[in-house]
Parts: C-alpha cells; structure tokens; sequence
C-alpha cells in the first residue's frame, strides 16, 4: 500500500486551492496556520491521531506547503471527532480542527464524496432530527423497544422547525 506521505513525494502544491484556502480563513478570522510552529501539542492530546497516518500537526504543516487537495483527501479529514482538544491547547490559536472543518467545506462544496457512514448520519438528522434512528435491542432472542424496557417515551423534535434551520445553515456560503 502506499502510504501518503509517498504520495506527497509524486504531487506538487494546488495553488488555486491554496488562494481559495486563505480567502476563507481572512473571511472567517481564523488564525492563520504559517503561524503554527509544529510544536505538536495538538497532535499529543489529539483523541483520533492513532487511526490516522497523517497526525493534526503534520496536517496544517502540509496545507501550509500548499498540499491542500492532498489533505482534502486524507484520512484525517473525517477521522477528526471535533473534540477539540487541539482547539484548547494550540499555544498559537491555530488549532488543526480549525482548518480540518474548513477543507471539510471545501470537500463537500466541491461535490466530492463523503464517507457513507456520515451521509447515513446526514439523512437520519434531516429525516428525524437524530443522529441515528430509535431503534428495538435484542434482549436474548427477542428485540424489544423502549417501553417493553420500561424507559420513558422520547419527545420528538419539530421537524419543521428543526428542516429549516438546517437548510439555512447549509445553503450558508463561507467561499
Ligand atoms: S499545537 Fe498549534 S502551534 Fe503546535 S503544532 Fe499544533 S497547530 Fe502548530
Ligand atoms: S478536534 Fe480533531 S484534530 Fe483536534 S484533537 Fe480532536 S480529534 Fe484531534
């Protein structure tokens, strides 16, 4: 298998990527990643760098080289779980989830795909205002739901409300 740090040796820097990268950063005030000294505080507290070959410090190093598409298209673009430690421990105000959330933009706007398990997520939050749908548990061999298990019932939230906020927040342009 080759590994992304050899697919980076067979690519160059995308500078139109680069230039639409910064436009949002000026526009959004985000701190801007040349200030990142790679001191790798991030990367230390960092709850998802073991599934990842490319670890949140090297990420905002090789998007400051211009690698931009290359990140796009790293693992750790969707591996991040927003918890944003590396948001609290930046000593520069850089923070890689900062500009992970950003290339997640650039990634979606650019009708790429995304990975299943999130469009899953998508769709159940738009249909149902959950992340995943209420659902029966197996107890031995039978499922049973929650009033069978003696849980109180969930209140359901106003969908229609809840649509149109969210398509507001989508049709939101930052670029
Ligand atoms: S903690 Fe901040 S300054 Fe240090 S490597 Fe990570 S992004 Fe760069
Ligand atoms: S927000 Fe993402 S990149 Fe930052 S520490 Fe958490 S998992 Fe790692």
């Amino acid at each position: 298998m080759v590994g992304i740090t050899d697919q980076l040796r067979a690519t160059k820097p995308q500078p139109d990527l680069v230039d639409r990268f910064y436009k949002v950063v000026e526009k959004l005030k985000l701190e801007n990643p040349f200030h990142c000294y790679q001191c790798f505080k991030c990367t230390s507290g960092c709850t998802s760098f073991r599934l990842t070959e490319i670890m949140p410090h090297s990420f905002v190093n090789f998007v400051r080289l211009g690698f931009v598409e290359d990140m796009m298209r790293s693992e750790l673009l969707w591996a991040c779980c927003q918890c944003l430690k590396c948001k609290e421990r930046c000593p520069q105000d850089v923070a890689p989830v900062d500009v992970i959330f950003l290339l997640r933009r650039m990634t979606v706007s650019s009708g790429a795909e995304i990975p299943e398990d999130l469009s899953k997520i998508i769709m159940n939050v738009t249909e149902t205002g959950f992340i995943q749908g209420i659902q029966k548990v197996k107890v031995g061999e039978t499922s049973v739901d929650r009033e069978q298990l003696g849980l109180p019932p969930i209140t359901l939230p106003n969908l229609e409300k809840f649509s149109s906020v969210l398509m507001k927040a989508m049709e939101e342009q930052i670029e």
